[in-house]
């Protein structure tokens, strides 16, 4: 997107050498919706993708007030200082609402975004949920390309939008708050389901007592639960982002799924069907987007959207005669 746009080759090879600033213009023109914008995304994508896939890519989820960025700053410091390099990218698309964006945010996580072997971005704002999950799914491979091996994906707990996250990662994870009665009714069900690894967090000071209970409550209720891979019973553990104290246990946790998965075959498997479900997500959001741009439709949605709205016509009779129009019939 610069004026003076290097090559592709030139560009590519500065992502793969691990340039942050050569990554951040590609995510920047990986998130712009300008159509030469977007074949030139795609383009710089393909001649990375050698370079991709060697990471863990996690996703991180919780209600506001939880922990997140606190979390994922003496996290990411931890795993750095072990030597690996850091990605965190936000997926939010209630940003949206407000024209700015709430996760990812840099100045969260001061220490970590100054280090070198962190890369930090906030969710890409404006768009529908497919969009920005597009968008995070493209930067997931240029962090890779750039050498980052841990991926961590952050989302706010409002539903949808961990639902996509978990539909990008290989291990999800819940942070929680030391308060298991109120926050098992708090969090939707199909959440906890998302997750392999819960952490209860905040279990320091006069909160611990309650973070051992509320773990001890979250077993028993995951108990209840099919896990979602027969490879793996959910774990829950006590964590306290501030004090530091179960982050290594959590980071062991995640090395287990990870060795079991591998082992398995099924880390394999889980992106490959991840990468055939976006496929056909891609291609509905694609088929969409030019059914809109199309002159000839444009003009008749607001008509077949009220009459929707207004029940004198199905949805499925709405959408059928527009998809007719689209298709010339
Ligand atoms: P987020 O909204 O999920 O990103 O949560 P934040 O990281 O901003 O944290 C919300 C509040 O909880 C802040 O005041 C933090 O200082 C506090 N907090 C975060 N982690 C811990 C923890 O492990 N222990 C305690 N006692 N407080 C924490």
């Amino acid at each position: 997107a610069a004026a003076h746009p290097a090559p592709l080759e030139a560009r590519a090879a500065a992502i793969a050498a691990g340039d942050r600033r050569a990554l951040a213009r590609a995510i920047t023109l990986v998130e712009s919706t300008r159509p030469d914008h977007r074949a030139e995304a795609e383009a710089l994508i393909e001649r990375v993708l050698p370079h991709a896939g060697n990471s863990i890519r996690i996703g991180l989820s919780g209600v506001p007030g939880v922990g997140k960025s606190t979390f994922i700053e003496a996290f990411g410091l931890m795993l750095i200082r072990q030597g690996h390099r850091v990605a965190v990218l936000a997926v939010d698309p209630s940003s949206r609402r407000t024209g700015g964006s709430i996760l990812g945010d840099k100045t969260r996580m001061t220490e970590l975004a100054r280090a070198e072997a962190a890369f930090i971005r906030p969710s890409p704002s404006g768009g529908t949920l497919g969009g920005v999950a597009r968008r995070t799914r493209e930067s997931i491979v240029l962090c890779e390309a750039a050498g980052f091996d841990v991926i961590l994906v952050e989302t706010v707990g409002v539903g949808q939008s961990e639902t996509a996250v978990a539909d990008m990662v290989d291990l999800f994870c819940l942070l929680l708050l030391p308060s298991a009665g109120d926050e098992l009714q708090g969090i939707k069900k199909g959440i906890v389901e998302l997750a392999e690894l819960l952490l209860v967090n905040k279990a320091d000071g006069e909160l611990e007592a309650k973070a051992r209970v509320a773990v001890g409550d979250y077993r028993a209720a995951l108990r209840l639960l099919r896990p979602l891979s027969p490879l793996w019973q959910p774990e829950v553990l006590a964590v306290s982002a501030v004090t530091g104290q179960g982050l290594d246990a959590a980071w062991a946790a995640i090395e287990r799924h990870e060795a079991a998965f591998e082992a398995a075959g099924e880390k394999a498997r889980r992106r490959a069907a991840q990468a055939q479900a976006a496929l056909w997500a891609d291609l509905g959001d694609g088929m969409i987007e030019a059914l809109r741009r199309r002159p000839a439709i444009a003009g008749r949605i607001p008509e077949i959207e009220a009459a929707v709205a207004a029940g004198t016509m199905t949805a499925m009779a709405g959408a059928r005669r527009l998809l007719a129009l689209f298709l010339g019939e």
